[in-house]
C-alpha cells in the first residue's frame, strides 16, 4: 500500500493543465507506481475516481473504479479499475442533466453541477492501448469530473446555482429530494 495524500482545494496544483503523460513511459515502473499509488489512495478514500493531480502529481492520468451500483442514481453500472491516460472527450449530444456531485479535493461539500450526457472519451489504457468508449447519464459525469482534474477544472467552477452548494449535512438534511 502506497496511500498518498489528497491535496485539497486551493493547492496550485489543482489548476494546472497537467502534462500529457509519455505513452513511451507506459508500463515502466515510473508508470506502475503511479497508478498502484493512484488505486491505493482511491481504496483507502472510498471514493469512485482520482486524477494524479489530486496527489500532486502533474500528469495526464486518472483511475475510476465502481465497485458498488450508484444506487442513489438509480441503475448505474459499475466498472473494473480502470486506467486512463491523455483523455479527450467529445460530447455527442449536448443535452444536460444534473447530479449532486462531490469530490475528495473537496472534502465534505457537494455541489449540483449540470453537464452533457452522452459523450465519448479517446485515450490511452495501462497497456499502452488506443481505446474509446461512449458513456451515458451519470457514469459520462463522472468521467467528466475525473477528466476535468486534468484540466485544472474542478466542479465547483461549474455549480448550476451557488445556493446548489452545501455542506455533506446540510445537503442530506435540505436537498437529497432534489436527485
Ligand atoms: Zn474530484
Amino acid at each position: 500500500m502506497s496511500v498518498q495524500e489528497i491535496v485539497r482545494m486551493g493547492h496550485p496544483v489543482l489548476r494546472q493543465l497537467a502534462a500529457p503523460y509519455p505513452t513511451a513511459r507506459i508500463k515502466t515502473p515510473e508508470f506502475t507506481q503511479l497508478v498502484q499509488d493512484l488505486r491505493d489512495t482511491l481504496a483507502d478514500s472510498g471514493g469512485i475516481g482520482l486524477a494524479a493531480p489530486q496527489i500532486n502529481v502533474s500528469v495526464q492520468v486518472a483511475v475510476i473504479e465502481i465497485t458498488n451500483p450508484q444506487t442513489r442514481y438509480g441503475e448505474v453500472e459499475t466498472l473494473p479499475f480502470s486506467v486512463f491516460v491523455n483523455p479527450v472527450i467529445t460530447v455527442i449530444d449536448p443535452e444536460i442533466a444534473g447530479y449532486w456531485e462531490g469530490c475528495l479535493s473537496v472534502p465534505g461539500m457537494m455541489g449540483f453541477v449540470e453537464r452533457p450526457q452522452h459523450i465519448r472519451i479517446d485515450y490511452i489504457d495501462d497497456a499502452g492501448l488506443k481505446k474509446s468508449r461512449e458513456l451515458r447519464g451519470f457514469l459520462a459525469t463522472v468521467f467528466q469530473h475525473e477528466f476535468d482534474h486534468l484540466y485544472g477544472q474542478l466542479y465547483v467552477d461549474k455549480l448550476k446555482d451557488p445556493a446548489l452548494f452545501c455542506f455533506d449535512e446540510e445537503y442530506r438534511k435540505f436537498h437529497v429530494e432534489e436527485d
